[in-house]
Parts: structure tokens; C-alpha cells; sequence
């Protein structure tokens, strides 16, 4: 990558941090303290690492990067499946080629960072033509979604690519299956609201020719009433995957498949150009159009008490479209004047997501003052717009109602992103200078004269014309001709219900004085009305168009006027911002199994003072922890460090015949292994001797809370140390032995030192030596140009962040035995430091670097960063995770994408699954985040451990499979749970099964 010298150094720093916080995760793992001595998660520079680490086929990185030399990613996703069919990548059988070809394609075309490769392909496998030949099957699951349309439509072409290369034949569809697909997109559509719905015939040209069978997971609770049992479609339950790459993929991308067949010389795709010229996507694309003008109601589905409405589709008064963008808008969110917010009643706050009719579903919410705030009537019935947030707190109480929303800034970015036809935007000043407007008129005098020159009239000068009937302006003429005076340099007339509300509807200023309507700026309103000095009508109106009401007023006042309303946007308020430490329920300190001795808070001091049995002592417990030895002197421990000094190593035994074997199957009883043992530990004792070894009271910790037990695969028990110093600390521990917070990302392109609270000084340390205009920072409002990888938390983040460096090392000085590594007193002493940022749905962490604190209770970052996690900002609660001094975050990827599955498994996170994400409801539906307990809307389902209880499966791929009760459970989505819920699998259910490397579905 060419950069310049600056930003070469802002990397090379940035791999030296990572480098210094890694070798020093790397020493204190060496100590033994942890189930693993050495660090697990791989760093991935480029997106050739990022893929191979995502799916973990050896050598595609360097094959990745070869093929990106030469060609555009999409060429080199179709052209690698040359490599996988020549089993390049040590794949064995044909469905495994396809399926690694597929996901690898999926990797490469979604930069490696989200789910969809691993997640959103269930299975690939063959299926069989009437005609006896094989073709290709591809299942898709929910999180398909986040590969977006394109990956989406390229994943089924990358499939056929292969099947070609391999002598596959093409998928033939029965009539039946033909109409089953109709009648499931649509039915889907209903569900959750497709992007594009496909016409029938469109959908009917897709499916007869898609040489790739589309299939897919069961994800909707519904299933289809019509062409339901058929033979080769295993379910009758909506498969939202399948409908997501049918209608959002195939048909709406159907040009850059289009674009990519041609490249490749693909045979057997003719029919998609046709369908694009045919009437099929480009027309689609028209109506769409047409659609688009028309008021969109569906912001308004699902209201929530408490949640106003803040306008309704396309509605006057609604929010103006303002097109552009500020330093802080753009990726999803948008800017509304401060005036706004606060006239809104303080429910928009910095951050806050609104549901917006368009162009996407939801924004998140900034302030932006150089953009126009709301035209509010008072209780004395002056009408005035407010573009001041002090001006707006201090009338706030004596507001009557709100004209006017005032302006939304939203960039053209976020029409292209959703695939919106760009709207007409609200007239504004750089329209106007575009258009010849010298410079913003001084006086009302002033924009006559520009207007008078040919410009257009001034959007200052220009009244909301095109809300108004053309009869309501005749009307309001003729009462000002009538009964109007000029006085004192207002005009007055009198107070009438009818031309108090043509006034309003105009956003005209004017305030009440007696019985009579005063309005100080008049000229232009004369003007436009057809009006003289003298207030009489001028000839004009003789022969004035009476049809539209814009024509109307700039034929009576010879200007050429704009359309001030533009477009209106309605909105809703959705979820409000966030910005707090992320805690499992309940929140343990520590992930030290207590059992039920610790009582519903899984308290150790409840746990000591238990008393079980008469005759034992107090504070011993039975737990199921993990069986480890000692491969030093042959003992069997719980514990990750024997006590003779070596680290102890998981054993794994099959759990039918008790064999000690070192895989994850046993041969003989074709039963999964597990690492378990039941102990007895007397807490009591251990949790003084932590405390001792610490030379912490026990009175300084009045609660320390544990897990009740462990399920993960290997039951891994953390020294207790580690929860104790949380403790004091106040922070909680997350599953995976992390600490998180919370926040939401917001974009930030530029900033001022004022405003981040951070010395010039130090930000000069930090590289930022001179502001956008090459000038050397001097001065506290200098703007400068926020670097790609730095970002500003929230101060109530950067205090947590003091507590989480003050845990970390105390971490390392008293339990590692290593030098403290922040030293960090304040949250400025951690200006500069590295952090890790997550997104929901993604796999991989990027690294960033704190360069200041923002007063909004929200993350900033470069808008870099949030496309390298893939996420707009509205829907991204960005998890902030630090190093435990165990590890530097980032979910092991690999580890992740198989053990996810199991949701027994409390050591690892599936980012935001646990999350509930408003635009992609398929996670929604989630997972509690202990996984014990189950899942959010299912109330009747409840998963009960039984490690020692296997059950046994024969399924549709010929394997034999055992799994545990919770091993089956599994999943990201309710209706599947629904299916294997409490242990009921029956004969034609879907069960994870685990290949090469990844879990994929197959049937009992
Ligand atoms: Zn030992
Ligand atoms: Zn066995």
C-alpha cells in the first residue's frame, strides 16, 4: 500500500503497540495460569489472512494474494474455485470442494470480517435430477444477510463455477418446486420485508434457470400452507436464507452477475441478461422509482410505547430532506440541527437510532448545526423557527406545536448503499451558489435584487410554496389586500383562524400583537403573493395559473422560486443510544464454578458458609469442572498449573466407555468425547488462600460473584485470583474471559482538540501535528483529520477503561508476576493505547487507538473503521475489548465458527448474536448470553445440562452422531431451536454436524 510518510509511521506504530501488548500477553501465558500457554487468536493484516483464518483452509492466503495481483476480487472469488476443484487446499470429496470453494469465495468477497461464509452457509451438498445426475445444492441459513446482495448473488455463481469445473450437472426444478419457491419468497416477504420482492415472473425465470439449486435453513416460525412435503424440499418451514439470495441477491444484483458471467464466459446464465432486459431487474428498477415517490408506512411497523412518532410518511411539518454530509454524518447516520433534538422533547439524543421512512430503514442521530431546525408555534401563537439549541431549551416549555421538523442531513451514500433513487432535496444555499447566488443576501432587499437577476429566489427568502393550495394563496392575497397594513415597517392583518394558518402552513414568521397578525419581514411574502407596496393585487393575477401552487406564486412575482419542502422524510424514534459495561445476567466476577451452593447471586461467601451435610465442613462443593493432567508428574487436577509448576493438559474421555482418548470422537462407541469430572473443592479454603496470595482483605470484597458451573467443551476453572481483582475493580467478567463495553458507533471524519479533551501536546505525541490545512496545531479549535484506526469513547468509557487497565495490572504484578503495563490513573493516561473493536455478527476485531473522549455517550470513529467491521453505525454497538492479561481479544475464529454452535459453550462469544439488532431481526430472536437458558421469545424452551447423556443419530449424510442434549441445541435462530428443542429430535430434523473444520446442517 503507497502511503505517505505520516501515515506509514501511524502504522508501523500501531503493529509496534500490538506487537508490545501481545509479547506481554505472550509471557504471562507462558506462566501457566491458563487453560492455553500460548495465545490463540491469529492476527490477520490483510483480507488473504483474514479469510484463511476465518475458514482455516491452509495456503489460501498466499494463493488469495497471487490471484488479487492479477485481477478484481469478484474474477479472483470466481477464479479460486479452479484452485479448490484441483483440491489444492487438501480437500477430499466433491461436496467438500464445493462447500470450501463456496465459503472461500464468500470470505473473499465479504473482506473476511462477517459470519455469512461460516454461518450463512448451512450445507452444501448434491442432490439428484429426475434423470439420475447429480446437481448442486446450496443451503442457506440466516446470517447470510450480512454478506449483503452481492456476495449473496455471487456465492450461487461461485457455486456453479465449480459445479461446471467439476462435471456437476445443473439443477433441474420440478414444476412443483417451482411454485413452492414463488409462494415462500413471497410468504417471507411478508415476514420480514424483503428489500426487493421479485415479480413472479421474474422469480419464475430465476428458479426454472438457476443452474444451482437455492435452498436453504428453516428460519421463520411459519411455514408454507401450499406445495408443502415435497420430496427433495426437507422443510416446510420459510427458509429466509433462500429467500434472501433469490430475491436480494439474484434478482437485484442481477447486472454484476451479469457483469462477472460475461468475464468468466459462464455458460447458462443468457437468460439473466434477458430478465434485466426483459423486464426484469433494469424495470424493476423503474418502478422503484415510481414506488419511491409514494409514501413508505413501514418505519411505522411495530411501535413501541414510549417511542413517539415524530412524523408520519411524507407528511408536511415532516423532516426535509438535506442532502450532504458533515464530519459526523454519513454510514448511516445523519445530522439534525441540536435545535431539533431538543424541540423534539430530548428524545433524539447523540446516537440515538430513528427509524427514517428512507432511504434505509433506521439512522442513527448526530447534531449538525450549520443544516435548519425546527419552525415551532408558541402558546402566544408567534410562529418562529428555532436553529439554536440554547434559543430551543429555553422556548421548549412554551411551544404549542411544531410546524416544522426542520432539516435532515443525509448523504448520497446512504441512497446508493440502500438502493434508493436519489430524492429531490429541500432548496438550500449550495444549491443555490450552484446555480449562481453570489453570496447569502444581506437583507430581504437583498434576495430580491439577486432574484430579480434571474437566480432563484434565496432558500432564506423562500416560504413552503408547494404545501399550500393555490386557492389558499389567492385567499391569503386577497385578506392581506383587504384588511393589511404597513406599519412601522411590519405588516399587520387581521387575526383570522384561515390566514393564520395559510401562514403556518408557509412557515412564515409572525407573532400575535392584539387582534391582528404582525409579520416584520414582508417584502418577499408581497412579492410572491402578487402584492404592491400598497398592498394591492397586482395585473399579474389577472391571468395567473391556478393548477400548482409553486408556478402560481413565481408567475406573480416573476422569480424563480425552488421548492423549499423537497422531499419529507418521516420518522420515528427507535432505540435510544447505549454506552455501558457489557454484563452477562447475572454479571459474575469471576468464572469460578460454585454450584448452587452460591445461591442466585452465585456468591463465593454464600458458597463458604455452605453447609450441605452435617457432617462436612463448610464450603465444600460438588462441581463439574474439566479433567486436566499433569504431564510432569502424572497428577489429575482441575487446575491449569499443577502444583509441582507445569501446565496441565485437558483430558478427554469418551463418555460411554470411559476411555481416555486424545480425539474429539471415540472409535469405538462413535460417541463425542467429553472433559469433565465431577470435584469436590472447598471453596473455603481456595478462596482464602486466593485471597492470600493476593494480601487482599476479606472484608475489602463484600461480594464476589462466580458461575454456577461450567459447560464449555474443555470446562476450563479460572484461578480465583483473577475474580477478585475484578471485583475491586468493579468489573464484571464476559464468558470468554474478556471485559466489555458497550457503545454506539457513530462516524467522525474531523475533530477539534477542544472537544476531545486531550492536550495539544499530547495529540502532537500522537502524530497530529498539523490541522486540514497544513497549519502546525497550535491552537485547541484547529480541525484536524481524524486518523483511520483512532477513536474518541465516551468519558463514562474512558473512566472504565482506567478500572479495566487497573485490574489488567494488578493482573500482571500480583498474578503473573510480570511488570504493570498502563500505570493509568486517569483516562488520559490511556490516551494513545490500543483497544480492540467488535462488531455483532463479525469474527474479527480491528484494532484501534484511544485518542480522546467524547462527551456523547457514544463511540466516534473513522467511517474506515466501521467499514472494516461492516457495520453502519445505528445497529453497531461496538464492544470495546481490552486484554485480560490472558489474551488480547478478538474471538479465535476458527474455534468460534465450530464451537458456536454449541452453545454449551461459555468461552466464546458470538459477538452480537446475543444482541438484539433491530434492522437484522434474524438475531434478534437470541440467545442468552450465559447459554444456559435459552432463547428470548421462547418462553417453553428450556435446555437442561446433562453432559453424561449422549443420544444418537443416524443422519441423511450417512454419519453417525452423537451429541449431547446442549450440543444439539445449537443455533442461531428460534424456529430451529423450536425443532430439537428438550432433547425431542425426531426423524427428519435438522443437527449440526461438524466437517472439515465447520458445522454444517444435515438431516436425521
Ligand atoms: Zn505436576
Ligand atoms: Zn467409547
Amino acid at each position: 500500500m503507497e502511503v505517505s510518510p505520516a501515515i506509514e509511521r501511524y502504522f508501523e506504530n500501531l503493529a509496534a503497540g500490538l506487537d508490545s501488548a501481545m509479547a506481554l500477553a505472550a509471557a504471562a501465558r507462558a506462566r501457566g495460569l491458563d487453560p492455553r500457554t500460548e495465545i490463540e487468536i491469529p492476527v490477520a493484516s490483510d483480507l488473504a489472512d483474514r479469510v484463511e483464518a476465518l475458514l482455516g483452509y491452509p495456503g489460501i492466503a498466499a494463493r488469495i494474494r497471487e490471484l488479487e495481483a492479477e485481477m478484481s476480487r469478484e474474477e479472483a472469488a470466481l477464479r479460486i474455485g479452479d484452485d479448490f476443484a484441483a483440491r489444492m487446499f487438501g480437500e477430499t470429496t466433491t461436496e467438500e470442494i464445493l462447500d470450501h470453494a463456496i465459503r472461500g469465495a464468500m470470505a473473499l468477497l465479504t473482506e473476511g470480517v462477517v459470519a455469512a461464509p461460516t454461518e450463512g452457509i448451512a450445507k452444501v451438498s448434491l442432490g439428484k435430477n429426475d434423470d439420475g445426475t447429480d446437481y448442486l445444492k446450496i443451503y442457506y441459513a440466516g446470517p447470510i444477510r450480512s454478506a449483503g446482495g452481492t456476495a449473496q448473488a455471487l456465492s450461487v455463481l461461485v457455486g456453479d463455477y465449480v459445479r461446471q469445473a467439476l462435471g456437476i450437472n445443473r439443477y433441474v426444478p420440478r414444476p412443483e418446486e417451482v411454485e413452492r419457491y414463488i409462494e415462500e419468497i413471497r410468504q417471507y416477504n411478508n415476514i420480514m420485508s424483503l428489500q426487493y420482492l421479485p415479480s413472479e415472473k421474474e422469480l419464475r425465470t430465476i428458479i426454472t434457470n438457476c443452474p444451482v439449486c437455492i435452498d436453504g435453513e428453516p428460519t421463520e416460525q411459519q411455514e408454507v400452507s401450499g406445495y408443502r412435503n415435497l420430496e427433495r424440499v426437507e422443510t416446510n418451514t420459510v427458509r429466509g436464507g433462500m429467500a434472501l439470495v433469490v430475491a436480494e441477491g439474484l434478482a437485484l444484483k442481477a447486472p454484476k452477475i451479469v457483469k462477472n458471467v460475461k468475464k468468466m464466459k459462464m455458460a447458462g446464465w443468457d437468460w439473466l441478461e434477458e430478465m434485466i432486459g426483459g423486464g426484469g431487474a433494469a424495470k424493476s428498477d423503474d418502478d422503484d422509482k415510481g414506488a419511491a415517490v409514494k409514501p413508505k408506512d413501514k418505519y411505522l411497523r411495530d411501535l413501541i410505547g414510549g417511542r413517539p412518532v415524530f412524523s408520519y410518511p411524507m407528511r408536511k411539518g415532516g423532516f426535509r430532506l438535506r442532502l450532504g454530509r458533515s464530519r459526523n454524518t454519513g454510514f448511516a447516520a445523519a445530522g439534525l440541527n441540536p435545535a431539533t433534538m431538543h424541540i423534539l422533547g430530548d428524545f433524539l439524543a447523540v446516537g440515538t437510532q430513528m427509524k427514517i421512512e428512507r432511504p434505509g430503514k433506521a439512522a442513527g442521530i448526530v447534531p449538525v448545526d450549520s443544516i435548519q431546525g425546527p419552525t415551532v408555534k408558541l402558546r402566544s401563537g408567534e410562529v418562529r423557527r428555532v436553529d439554536d439549541a440554547a434559543e430551543a431549551r429555553r422556548i421548549a416549555g412554551q411551544v404549542d406545536e411544531i410546524l416544522d421538523d426542520g432539516e435532515i442531513l443525509i448523504s448520497f451514500g446512504e441512497f446508493m448503499e440502500n438502493n434508493h433513487p436519489l430524492m429531490p432535496p429541500c432548496y438550500c444555499e449550495e444549491w443555490w451558489r450552484l446555480e449562481g447566488g453570489p453570496r447569502h443576501p444581506a437583507s430581504e432587499l437583498e434576495a430580491i435584487e439577486f432574484a430579480l437577476d434571474g437566480i432563484p429566489l434565496h432558500p432564506d427568502y423562500t416560504y413552503l410554496w408547494d404545501d399550500v393550495a393555490p386557492a389558499d394563496i389567492a385567499l391569503l392575497a386577497d385578506r392581506i389586500s383587504a384588511g393589511g397594513r404597513i406599519e412601522g415597517g411590519v405588516l399587520t392583518l387581521p387575526d383570522t383562524p384561515e390566514a393564520k394558518a395559510i401562514l403556518e402552513e408557509l412557515l412564515v414568521p409572525h407573532r400575535l400583537s392584539g387582534d391582528r397578525i404582525a409579520i416584520p419581514g414582508y417584502l418577499v411574502l408581497l412579492a410572491c403573493l402578487g402584492l404592491t407596496l400598497h398592498l394591492d393585487k397586482r395585473p399579474a393575477w389577472e391571468n395567473a395559473p391556478l393548477e400548482n401552487s409553486l408556478d402560481l406564486v413565481m408567475h406573480l412575482s416573476g422569480f424563480s422560486i425552488r421548492s423549499r419542502a423537497g422531499t419529507r422524510v418521516g420518522g420515528r424514534m427507535g432505540r435510544p443510544g447505549k454506552s455501558k459495561q457489557r454484563e452477562m445476567k447475572p454479571p459474575p466476577h469471576s468464572l469460578f464454578p460454585i454450584g448452587d451452593e452460591g445461591g442466585s447471586r452465585r456468591s463465593f461467601q454464600a458458597a463458604c458458609a455452605s453447609r450441605p451435610r452435617s457432617n462436612t465442613d463448610g464450603g465444600v462443593i460438588e462441581v463439574d469442572v474439566g479433567e486436566r493432567r499433569c504431564p510432569s508428574c502424572g497428577t489429575f487436577t482441575y487446575k491449569n498449573l499443577c502444583d509441582c509448576g507445569a501446565h496441565t493438559r485437558p483430558v478427554l474421555r469418551c463418555p460411554k466407555c470411559n476411555q481416555e482418548i486424545g480425539k474429539d470422537m471415540c472409535p469405538r462407541c462413535s460417541v463425542a468425547t467429553v472433559c469433565l469430572q465431577k470435584v469436590s473443592i472447598n471453596v473455603r479454603i481456595e478462596y482464602a488462600a486466593a485471597l492470600a496470595n493476593l494480601g487482599v482483605r476479606e472484608s475489602a470484597i463484600p461480594l464476589l460473584k462466580g458461575v454456577k458451573g461450567l459447560i464449555s467443551r474443555e470446562r476450563p476453572v479460572e484461578p480465583i485470583e483473577k475474580g477478585i481483582l475484578r471485583a475491586l475493580q468493579n468489573l464484571y467478567v464476559f464468558k470468554d474471559g474478556t471485559v466489555r463495553y458497550d457503545m454506539i458507533d457513530l462516524p467522525l471524519t474531523h475533530f477539534r482538540p477542544d472537544e476531545i479533551g486531550v492536550p495539544i501536546e499530547r495529540l502532537r505525541e500522537l502524530g497530529y501535528t498539523h490541522d486540514i490545512y497544513g497549519r502546525e496545531l497550535v491552537e485547541t479549535d484547529q480541525v484536524l483529520e481524524l486518523r483511520h484506526q483512532d477513536i474518541l469513547v465516551s468519558e463514562d468509557c474512558g473512566e472504565w477503561l482506567v478500572r479495566v487497565a487497573k485490574f489488567i495490572d494488578d493482573l500482571l504484578v500480583r498474578v503473573y508476576g510480570l511488570e504493570p503495563f498502563y500505570r493509568a490513573e486517569q483516562p488520559l493516561d490511556l490516551v494513545g493505547h490500543l483497544l480492540m473493536g467488535l462488531a455483532p455478527h463479525t469474527s474479527a476485531g480491528v484494532l484501534v487507538r484511544l485518542i480522546g473522549f467524547s462527551k456523547a455517550g457514544v463511540g466516534y470513529g473513522h467511517p474506515f473503521f466501521h467499514a472494516a467491521k461492516r457495520r453502519n453505525c445505528f445497529a453497531g454497538d461496538t464492544e470495546i475489548v481490552v486484554s485480560d492479561g490472558r489474551q488480547w481479544v478478538t474471538v479465535p475464529i476458527r474455534q468460534f465458527v465450530v464451537e458456536n454452535f454449541d452453545l454449551s459453550n461459555p468461552g466464546l462469544d458470538r459477538a452480537g448474536t446475543f444482541y438484539s439488532d433491530p434492522r437484522q431481526p434474524f438475531y434478534a430472536r437470541s440467545i442468552d448470553p450465559q447459554g444456559l437458558v435459552g432463547v428470548k421469545k421462547i418462553t417453553s424452551v428450556s435446555i437442561h445440562r446433562a453432559p453424561a447423556h449422549l443420544i444418537r443419530f443416524v443422519t441423511g449424510r450417512g454419519k453417525v452422531l452423537s451429541v449431547t442434549p446442549d450440543h444439539a441445541m445449537l443455533v442461531w435462530d428460534t424456529d430451529y431451536l423450536r425443532k430439537i428443542r428438550a432433547l425431542e429430535v425426531k426423524i427428519g430434523d435438522r443437527v449440526p454436524v461438524e466437517e472439515g473444520g465447520l458445522v454444517i446442517s444435515d438431516v436425521v
